[in-house]
């Protein structure tokens, strides 16, 4: 396993946060979306870092679509050049709902049909992550493209992860995907903070009955199963008319259900996260306390010694 201690840290992020899933089209983007937006309802400083070069999922959803040059689209990237960039050359991200936005997809053109190869995508994330005036900020949440091999493996490893949040449907086949996921976050030794289950049953939106879509999966997943289960988001078409107006649900329908299920879950992330620094602070504290008391015991020892 990786050294995490010698991982990529940006300053002033209190907890570096990403989503990420086996396949595309599980609703990767809608999660992201909506966790930094149910994360920045509850009165935290976010920003979301778009690293999905496949679709432009998240300026569409939050409405950011519009490129200024001031705001970094025609803006010169500072390749090569990594951390303490001066202020003036740092890219401003967009603001929306509160959130620091930025998109690789500004970069790399909303209507150009290849993506990039996933090193030169694995540039642009990092970059963007070091380039960008991200101030300081209590979550930055990075959208990873989806799939398990690079750039997701690579940046992983380098960047110092505090948890990741895993998109999966009910069904085998993304199933399967997800596990692959999971399997790559614990080899690179990122903490996975739990699974969300979307496109979970269907709601009518004439009867408001639940109804399912996708076959259960009938593939056991052992680790899967062990994962803490964030969410179980079912198919709203409210929220796709939303998501396309960029007016994600927890804002234009906080009292829907689906806008609920995204709300707890970024209360369970919240809280995920303060226990595991609540636990590591205390391990620290145990460690900094116990090295007098072997002293004592070390001086004790070498007082028998020389009686
Ligand atoms: P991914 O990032 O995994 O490719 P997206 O978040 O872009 O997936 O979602 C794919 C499509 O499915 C989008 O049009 C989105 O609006 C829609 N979608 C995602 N989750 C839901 C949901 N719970 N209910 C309805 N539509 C959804």
């Amino acid at each position: 396993m990786t050294q995490r201690t010698q991982r990529e840290r940006l300053e002033n992020i209190g907890a570096l946060l990403v989503v990420g899933s086996g396949k595309g089209g599980v609703g990767k983007s809608t999660v992201s979306v909506n966790l930094a937006v149910a994360l920045a309802k509850r009165g935290a400083s976010v920003g979301l870092l778009d690293g999905d070069a496949y679709g432009p999922s998240v300026p569409m959803m939050l409405g950011v679509r519009k490129r200024a040059a001031s705001k970094g689209s025609e803006a010169d990237l500072p390749l090569a050049e990594r951390r303490d960039l001066p202020p003036e050359k740092k890219l401003k991200p967009l603001m929306r709902y509160g959130m620091k936005i930025m998109s690789v997809g500004f970069f790399i053109g909303e209507e150009q049909a290849v993506a990039p190869m996933p090193d030169v995508l694995g540039v642009l994330i990092r970059q963007l992550f070091y380039s960008v005036d991200w101030g300081a900020l209590d979550y930055l949440i990075i959208d990873l493209p989806p799939g398990t091999s690079e750039p997701q493996a690579t940046l992983c490893r380098e960047m110092q992860i505090d948890g990741a949040v895993l998109v999966t449907t009910p069904q085998d086949v993304a199933r399967i995907d997800t596990s692959k996921a999971l399997a790559m976050f614990q080899e690179a030794d990122v903490p996975v903070l739990g699974v969300v289950q979307n496109m979970d049953g269907f709601l009518c939106p004439h009867c408001g009955e639940h109804v399912e879509i996708f076959p259960r999966s009938q593939e056991t997943r052992a680790q899967l199963d062990e994962l803490p289960l964030l969410g179980r988001i079912p198919l709203d078409p409210a929220a796709v008319i939303n998501g396309d107006k960029g007016r994600p649900v927890v804002v234009s329908m906080p009292d829907s259900s689906v806008a609920s299920a995204f709300t707890s879950m970024a209360e369970q992330v919240a809280m995920t996260l303060q226990a595991r620094r609540s636990e590591a602070e205390e391990e620290q504290q145990f460690t900094t306390e116990s090295i007098p008391e072997e002293t004592e015991k070390e001086r004790e020892a070498e007082d028998e010694r020389e009686d």
